[in-house]
């Protein structure tokens, strides 16, 4: 059985630190000409998709923000399912004005749900108070992801997640982690192409996140030798990839030959 579709993580497999992974542009252009359906699934909580879209296109990607898939359009999701409309947002200005856009307006206080993403400098004892007051009152804790910490240009960063933490333990509450791995995040971005898990491919550098994410999902993982791969991350993880590819470079030959049968 031949894969039908395709999910693809964005940072350390299309890009690494701003410049396109070589022979990248080329794969896109390789499925999009032998209509492959592709959409791309990221942990990003920074940058809305319409930002991530359009720093795609100066690195000479033509894909538009529709096929960009990330925690705050699954958070979206899931408060709407909720019936919900508004929630407390703790994330960048980018991000929070894209959730807007989507029908989950930002409110301070009173709300059935706070949402925290990497707001980097936004975080500080006011904001996060008022997080833990919303959550004390009865708000769901929602985090768009729960990383440790993100390599920037300068060196290591906080991500999200100690402070997630540091709301969980003042509160005595569990947050519901949205994005990768979880298997609603796949299946959102599987249900915009209209693929089934079992014929489609994920494609990404985190072999726990990525490619731990989609098995549990019932999809097929490749992991790249590109990005965040290290060898001793992939010895310690607990599972085993079907296939590791050098980089996505490789798959259009991969596609061509026939070796790429999920069943194998
Ligand atoms: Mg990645």
């Amino acid at each position: 059985m031949e894969p039908e579709a395709f999910l693809i993580d964005l940072d350390g497999v299309l890009y690494v630190g701003g410049s396109p992974v070589p022979g990248a542009i080329d794969t896109i252009s390789y499925l999009r000409e032998n209509d492959y359906p592709f959409r791309f699934v990221s942990n990003t909580t920074r940058k809305s998709r319409m930002t991530i879209s359009r720093q795609l296109e100066s690195m000479g990607f033509e894909i538009p923000a529709s096929y960009i898939f990330t925690p705050s359009m699954a958070a979206v999701s899931y408060i709407a399912g909720k019936g919900g409309t508004e929630a407390a947002i703790l994330t960048t200005p980018d991000v929070s004005a894209e959730m807007g856009c989507e029908g989950i307006q930002n409110r301070e206080q009173s709300t059935k749900f706070v949402i925290v993403g990497d707001g980097g400098d936004l975080f500080n004892y006011p904001v996060l108070n008022n997080a833990f007051r919303n959550i004390i009152g009865g708000a769901e804790l929602i985090a768009l992801e729960k990383d440790r910490y993100w390599m920037g240009n300068d060196g290591l960063m906080l991500s999200a997640g100690p402070f997630v933490a540091a709301l969980e333990y003042a509160t005595g509450t569990r947050a519901v982690v949205i994005g990768k791995p979880t298997p609603e995040f796949f299946m959102l971005s599987l249900a915009s192409m209209n693929a089934a898990p079992s014929r489609t491919v994920m494609i990404g550098d985190d072999v726990e996140t990525d490619i731990g994410g989609a098995e549990a999902a019932g999809l097929w993982g490749i992991l790249v030798r590109t990005g965040k791969f290290r060898q001793e991350a992939l010895e310690s993880a607990p599972l085993t990839p079907k296939k590791i590819i050098s980089s996505i470079a490789e798959l259009p030959r991969l596609l061509a030959s026939g070796e790429l049968c999920p069943d194998q």
